[in-house]
């Protein structure tokens, strides 16, 4: 039993109705007011600076690990530490803990969100990125292949999935480029070089890991949950011209590597426990280290806008986390079953997320079909993949007898090619 998780808490702070961010979900992040960086969480639209509160003595870890400006030192105190925190956090915020509201030192730590400036949470070491949904591999199959082997051959046997670019990963808010390069848009003329015009999100999240194991281990499946951190909305942002014509042999490269977004604040896999589900039933039979116990998919409800420029947003999918093949247990034995080692801070996506329901599919590329179908955008003009000055917008939470925990967004404004 994880004590925060508690569905009786309530919290001296005052919470909006419908906040994602519930006294049951604490979630880790870094932020910065003035020129100081630290690390914080959120109740309601109240951000907490934890190096303050560690400062009173709060926490049996060293504070120092709260004035940093990336979470990894302290995923590196591992999932005990981290999890003693969150309940800490929990018991200081009870709506029980007369003591702790009215201290004067307490007040001090806390701010409006609207003051606050949220930076990447995570020196990310290592992203890859899965292809665990099926419904979009079998879209995917559709368009390129052929709807009768739409799913290659080993998409049921591996999860499969690619090393990606870590350095390219960016916090909502920041903005990316239209990304150039080389396209073949005529089967029978030659490439043409210029700027992306089938640039697309893919609706994923993200798990980010503790330290691992040494070169030459692996992790089971059974051992996955200790290894993970927690998880965050991660829109991986596809040029789906630019990776038609590269992708032939060794996979995605520039049409990916341009840039990632993230959300800002990290859910705790121990906030997450009460909203576990069944998963997909796998068949064919999957290998012995690829077996899980128990409920490893997670109800969260996953959305995707797209907001024109000075203009309101349209919502182009709802989609479900649950609808996932592969969970991240088995992407995690998969990704260690070799012997690579994971470090803390690597981040491993879950691959575009799409349901069974047109209006679930999470790309433009599913919802647009390739583009032969227009969307119309609230603002009376349409979409087949994003336009410039377009900012796509992704949220997600879970929710259970009326409590919420959520991930905010992922906001990421496409400007003109540089
Ligand atoms: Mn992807």
């Amino acid at each position: 039993m994880i004590k925060a998780n508690d569905q009786n808490i309530k919290t001296w702070i005052e919470v909006p109705e419908n906040s994602d961010f519930s006294i049951q979900n604490i979630p880790f992040g870094i932020a910065k007011v003035d020129n100081e960086v630290f690390v914080a969480t959120r109740i309601g639209d109240t951000v907490i600076n934890l190096y303050k509160v560690a400062r009173l003595g709060h926490f049996n870890v060293a504070k120092e690990v709260f004035a940093s400006c990336r979470l990894n030192d302290f995923m590196l105190l591992g999932k005990q530490a981290t999890r003693d925190v969150r309940d800490e956090i929990s018991a200081i915020f009870n709506a029980t803990n007369e003591l702790a509201k009215n201290k004067m030192e307490l007040q001090e730590a806390l701010m409006d969100i609207s003051e606050v400036e949220m930076l990447m949470p995570v020196e990310v070491g290592d992203y890859t990125d899965f292809y665990s949904s099926e419904q979009h591999a079998y879209n995917v199959g559709c368009m390129f292949r052929d709807p009768n082997n739409a799913l290659l051959p080993n998409w049921k046997y591996i999860p499969v999935g690619y090393h990606g670019r870590a350095s390219s990963i960016v916090v909502s808010g920041t903005p990316l480029y239209r990304p150039k390069g080389q396209q073949k848009p005529k089967d029978d003329e030659p490439p043409v070089f210029g700027p992306c015009k089938l640039l697309d999100f893919e609706l994923e999240m993200a798990f980010i890991t503790y330290e691992g194991k040494a070169i030459g281990d692996s992790i089971s499946t059974d051992e996955a949950d200790d290894h993970i951190f927690g998880m965050c909305l991660f829109n991986d942002w596809s040029a789906r011209d630019i990776q038609k014509w590269e992708y032939v042999p060794l996979g995605p490269f520039l049409a990916k590597n341009f840039g990632s977004s993230v959300s800002p604040w990290i859910v705790t896999l121990d906030a997450l426990e009460p909203y576990r589900t069944e998963g997909s039933i796998q068949d064919p039979k999957v290998f012995d280290y690829l077996k899980c116990d128990g409920d490893k998919n997670i109800d969260i409800k996953l959305q995707v806008a797209i907001q024109p420029e000075n203009t309101e947003e349209t919502i182009v999918s709802n989609s479900n986390y649950k609808f996932m093949y592969w969970n991240m247990n088995q992407q995690l034995a998969h990704h260690t079953i070799n012997g690579c080692n994971i470090k803390a801070g690597d981040m491993m996506a879950s691959g575009t997320i799409s349901g069974n329901d047109e209006s679930a599919y999470g790309s433009m590329l599913e919802i647009s079909w390739k583009g032969t179908k227009s969307v119309a955008m609230a603002d009376g003009t349409e979409r087949k993949f994003i336009a410039d000055n377009d900012t796509v917008i992704m949220r997600g939470h879970a929710e259970k007898d009326g409590i919420r925990v959520g991930f905010g967004e992922v906001s990421t404004k496409v400007l003109p090619t540089k």
